[in-house]
């Protein structure tokens, strides 16, 4: 039996992705590789949302070089996002490559391990969803849906549009019987992935599928039994509207979090960003999401030392962040992305500036979170149960609705649903023990 191992960089679409792979290659009679060493089929599923993601993609490619030159019959693929940026160069760059994919293609290379083709070969074009393939979950009580790829909005500063494409959803019907497949294998918490959620549905009438937005998607995945949690990943704050932050406070699966990217605290810059909304309208989203959930928790992606950006742009972006408080934040430092109309903007700011400023930033979204952490001491929370703590495999590690890692003493199992009483929090992790009165009752 041939052997495979999918190595994953960057966000939660690809490791959607990655999943998908692995599903397919199984589906096609290959078994997974404990590392890259053993395998017959070295596949890279790649980032390219900021240079880190490229040098670090790089170094693990190399390896595979070598591997190839020991044993020139296994197979290196290459899919993904860095793939799809680099298609036309990809080859002649790296020969020793047997395969190259972008986002739309993942079923081809399932047809080119089966075909009898020895040369290499890329596939580019948009042809299919990748959440159409068979899985391979990564925990059998959590599944990821991709309900679109692509993304329909221009920010300045972003490769994604040039990977991904335009944004095109899956159908209503075909996802809700995506969740009710997963549910009666015993998923009982999903997360929706697309680049830009809640502008789900937008293109579907067009294709000649029943009209749907994303609250109605929501309310449909709520009202599949078995699925105890939603979650989805993310939502643009232009398009954040009140059907959805009403879907927050009504409907019982869906999560007490919303993640939603900030970017900068200041209109300038934002609007040199394209992000198409001010920080007077994403602070009014924050106040009408707090009005109907008031105890939702919120995190965000914040970039700093986007060109031109400032001392005051950057000190908005600090007290925006005092003001919301958010639970938790991805920090990027800008890099300038091929494809991208910011890498050409002239005014890119000194890498030390970018240092001090992400210093600055990263203490107030601690300091913060670890103040908004404080309010769950004390309170009994129902923690999802992952696996033993990373730090203590004595101790269980779990996930509570707000998404807050839980540390905890307890008996339960991965998959099981139980209540934890947290006895102190962190700005990353609450702590707690296990309520042996509430496993009693239950
Ligand atoms: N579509 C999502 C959104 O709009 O938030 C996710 C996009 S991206 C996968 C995740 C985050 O990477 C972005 O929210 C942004 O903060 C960051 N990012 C994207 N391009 C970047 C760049 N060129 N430099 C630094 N950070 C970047
Ligand atoms: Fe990139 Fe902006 Fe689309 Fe997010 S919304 S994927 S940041 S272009």
């Amino acid at each position: 039996m041939k052997r495979y191992h999918v190595t994953t960089f960057g966000c939660q679409m690809n490791e959607h992705d990655s999943e998908r792979m692995k599903g397919m290659l199984e589906s096609i009679g290959y078994a997974e590789a404990p590392d890259a060493d053993g395998a017959d089929l070295i596949l890279f599923n790649t980032c390219s949302i900021r240079e880190a993601a490229d040098s670090k993609f790089l170094a693990h490619l190399g390896h595979a070089k070598r591997r190839k030159r020991e044993r020139p019959d296994v197979v290196i693929g290459v899919g993904g996002c860095w793939a799809q940026s680099v298609k036309d160069e990809v080859f002649r760059k790296f020969p020793f490559v047997d395969v190259a994919f972008g986002p739309g293609q993942v079923h081809k290379l399932a047809e080119f391990l089966t075909s009898d083709s020895l040369s290499a070969q890329g596939f580019f074009e948009f042809e299919g969803f990748t959440g159409d393939l068979p899985e391979k979950r990564a925990r059998e009580f959590q599944g990821w849906v991709q309900i679109s790829v692509g993304c329909n909005m221009a920010c300045s500063y972003c490769i994604v549009p040039s990977t991904r494409g335009r944004d095109v959803g899956r159908p209503l019907e075909t996802l809700v019987a995506d969740v009710e497949r997963m549910a009666a294998e015993g998923v009982s918490e999903v997360t929706l992935l697309g680049q830009n959620v809640n502008a789900y549905g937008r293109d579907l009438a067009r294709r000649g599928f029943p009209r749907a937005n994303f609250a109605d998607l929501l309310h449909a995945i709520d009202a599949i039994e078995g699925i105890r949690r939603i979650r989805y990943t993310s939502p643009h704050p232009q398009d954040m509207k009140e059907d959805v932050i009403r879907a927050h406070a009504e409907l019982p699966a869906l999560c007490e979090h919303v993640h939603l990217p900030l970017q900068s605290g200041s209109s300038a810059v934002l609007k040199r960003m394209r992000r198409t909304y001010s920080r007077e309208r994403y602070l009014d989203r924050v106040a009408l999401l707090r009005e109907h959930v008031p105890d939702v928790a919120l995190t965000t992606d914040i970039i700093v030392g986007f060109p031109g950006e400032t001392d005051d742009d950057f000190e908005q972006t600090l007290s925006l962040c005092e003001e919301v408080a958010y639970d938790g934040a991805f920090t990027f430092v800008y890099s300038p992305r091929r494809h991208t109309e910011a890498a050409e903007f002239e005014d890119q700011v000194p890498h030390e500036v970018k240092v001090e400023r992400m210093e600055r930033l990263v203490e107030v979204i601690q300091r913060n979170a670890r103040e908004r952490a404080q309010r769950f001491v004390g309170r009994t929370l129902e923690v999802l149960v992952e696996g033993p703590s990373r730090t203590d495999p004595t101790r269980l590690r779990g996930r509570s609705r707000h998404n807050k890692v839980v540390n905890f003493t307890g008996l339960a199992q991965p998959g099981e649903y139980v209540q934890v009483e947290i006895e102190s929090a962190t700005s990353q992790t609450l702590m707690g023990e296990e309520s042996l009165l509430s496993r009693v009752g239950a």
